[in-house]
């Protein structure tokens, strides 16, 4: 069964303490893929989550455009060390693209895995992820949508 959480923020803050509250969940092996056009507000939530699970710069947070790939070192609510993978798949084509990077062991229990443009790599998610939707509705108002 998919359950579907619906948030409105007012301000990129309240966004980032979305981003916090949702780390505190999150375990080693999740996936998070998030869809919304630029400017939405992927980047701001997945900073709040970096927070929340302890990284200790999260300056280093931003869109991975020109690498694919950033990872920041971090942990989870009960203590376990995790590699955050923090994906910008906004060039890819589809998921042969996406194993092509290879070598990082994006999905791996020791790793939470965060993907901006998810929807160009649909065929490389795995099924069992969470999908958050980022929806601009003003300048300052974001709708989203968290479904698991
Ligand atoms: P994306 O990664 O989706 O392209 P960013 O997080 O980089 O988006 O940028 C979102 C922009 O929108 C930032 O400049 C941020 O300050 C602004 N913003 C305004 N209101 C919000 C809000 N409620 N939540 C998130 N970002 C917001
Ligand atoms: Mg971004």
């Amino acid at each position: 069964m998919v359950e579907t959480m619906d948030t409105t923020t007012f301000t990129p803050e309240e966004t980032m303490r979305l981003g916090r509250e949702l780390a505190a969940d999150l375990r080693g092996g999740d996936v998070l893929a998030l869809y919304g056009p630029l400017g939405a507000g992927k980047t701001t939530l997945i900073k709040g989550i970096a927070e929340g699970l302890c990284v200790a710069d999260t300056s280093e947070v931003r869109s991975p455009t020109f690498v694919l790939v950033r990872a920041y070192e971090g942990r989870t609510g009960d203590g376990e060390a995790v590699t955050i993978h923090h994906v910008d798949a906004y060039r890819l084509t589809g998921g042969a693209d996406f194993d092509d990077m290879g070598g990082i062991d994006l999905f791996g229990d020791s790793s939470v895995c965060i993907i901006e443009w998810a929807d160009r790599m649909a065929d490389g998610l795995p099924g069992e992820r969470i999908d958050i939707t980022l929806e601009h509705v003003d300048p300052t108002t974001r709708k989203i949508s968290i479904s698991r």
